[in-house]
């Protein structure tokens, strides 16, 4: 496979005691227990601190209550409740808000709240950078990558929820009402993390986001696919974006791994899609290259006995990107072919464009940014001092 570029090595994410002291956000209950134990603390402190971290989204032990004063004050002297910090935060024009964190040691990703009418979805990062290197998209033209700890996937929820104003979670009318694993990186290379992170995310006496409003999108990870219905129940998106195995190796290089047949095959035995809870496979527009009618009749075939819906999304150009985006009559008739075999194609409405914070758009401009940090800082610029 001389025509793949080599694997970036995946670094694992930081330990955060930041000042000494270890943040509590990404510990599960047993393990927040078990260091509340070390000082001497009962489970049920543990619950209570649960309470107040992700169901207040209190930062500070002071205001911790229900926990006795030398208590608070003995906590805050060993553990912190930390988010990552936001270095910048844009609005867009049509309300799309995009937050760039910056993690302890100093690396970046982006997350991106997009409001709709009925609901808020947060488009939540899973690694800094990618690996995979899908040609239409910025990301994985990033050289660095490193896996985000649970703290720093959970820490995107709570970053917004506090910018969003939403502690403790409104039970109606929630602005934040559904999370989608489609920012950065490719989650089910990341599973441990990203696992951890959305049972913190779904745990009820928590954040209480209901495992029907994840969707984890994957460019076909195969063999992790499974694990994620049966162990989590969250929803599934497919990067599918061509429908023969020759483009689909060009287009989504892991496809060489696991080609087309396969990736089906997976998704034929998701656990839990049915009708009412159907996958959705995604699929980029791209002008004379994946966006024929005979495309559309082949995506159908390869839809068969799979509870599926499409999704179409307008490609989303960056500076050098080798495409352009379908024009609006192709997209049309491809999507009429999709729906009139009886799958739901909905156009993906392009948002947050004004401020990169579209699809395959993330770190554009930050990546620019954070090298003439780096070279500021006396770091090479491609970030690899920081695997020290
Ligand atoms: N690695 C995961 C999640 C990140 S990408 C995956 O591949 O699914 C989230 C979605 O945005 C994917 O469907 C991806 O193919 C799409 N995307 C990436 N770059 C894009 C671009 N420039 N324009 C439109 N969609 C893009």
């Amino acid at each position: 496979m001389t025509d793949m570029k080599p694997v970036p090595q995946i670094f694992a994410p930081p330990v955060d005691r930041a000042d000494g002291r270890l943040n509590l956000v990404g510990m599960d209950r047993a393990e927040l227990t078990a260091v509340l134990a070390e000082e001497g603390l009962e489970p049920f402190r543990a619950r209570q601190l649960w309470h107040w971290i992700y169901h207040r989204g209190v930062t500070d032990f002071a205001e911790m209550t229900t926990l006795a004063k030398p208590v608070r004050e003995r906590l805050a002297t060993r553990f912190a409740v930390r988010r990552p910090a936001v270095t910048r935060a844009e609005t867009s024009a049509d309300g799309t808000r995009k937050w760039l964190l910056r993690f302890v040691d100093g690396q970046e990703a982006e997350t991106v709240h997009i409001p709709e009418e009925d609901r808020g979805t947060l488009c939540v990062s899973s690694q800094v950078g990618c690996t995979l290197a899908c040609k239409f998209c910025h990301t994985g033209t990033q050289p660095w990558v490193r896996n985000l700890g649970p703290a720093e996937i959970v820490g995107q929820v709570m970053t917004a929820r506090d910018a969003l104003g939403e502690w403790p979670a409104p039970r109606e009318d929630r602005q934040l009402t559904n999370i989608v694993l489609m920012g950065m990186g490719e989650p089910l290379y990341n599973w441990d993390n990203v696992a951890k992170a959305m049972r913190i995310a779904m745990d009820h006496e928590g954040l209480s986001v209901s495992r029907r409003k994840i969707t984890l999108s994957t460019a076909g990870v195969v063999p992790m696919m499974k694990r994620c219905g049966e162990e989590l129940g969250i929803q599934l998106a497919v990067s599918l974006h061509a429908v023969t195995d020759e483009l689909r190796d060009v287009l989504v290089p892991l496809n060489k791994k696991y080609p087309i047949a396969e990736l089906m095959q997976a998704c034929r035995d998701y656990p839990g899609a049915s009708n009412a809870r159907r996958i959705t496979f995604e699929y980029v527009m791209l002008k004379g290259v994946n966006d024929s009618p005979a495309d559309a009749r082949a995506l159908v075939r390869l839809l068969d006995g799979i509870p599926a819906k499409v999704n179409l999304i307008p490609f989303n150009a960056w500076p050098g990107a080798p495409f352009e985006c379908s024009s609006n009559n192709a997209i049309r008739a491809f999507g009429d072919i999709v729906n009139a075999a009886g799958y739901s194609s909905p156009v993906r409405q392009p948002r947050g464009r004004d401020i990169l914070a579209a699809c395959g758009q993330l770190k554009s401009d930050s990546v620019r940014r954070r090298k003439a940090d780096l070279a500021a800082a006396g770091a090479p610029a491609d970030g690899s001092a920081a695997a020290a």
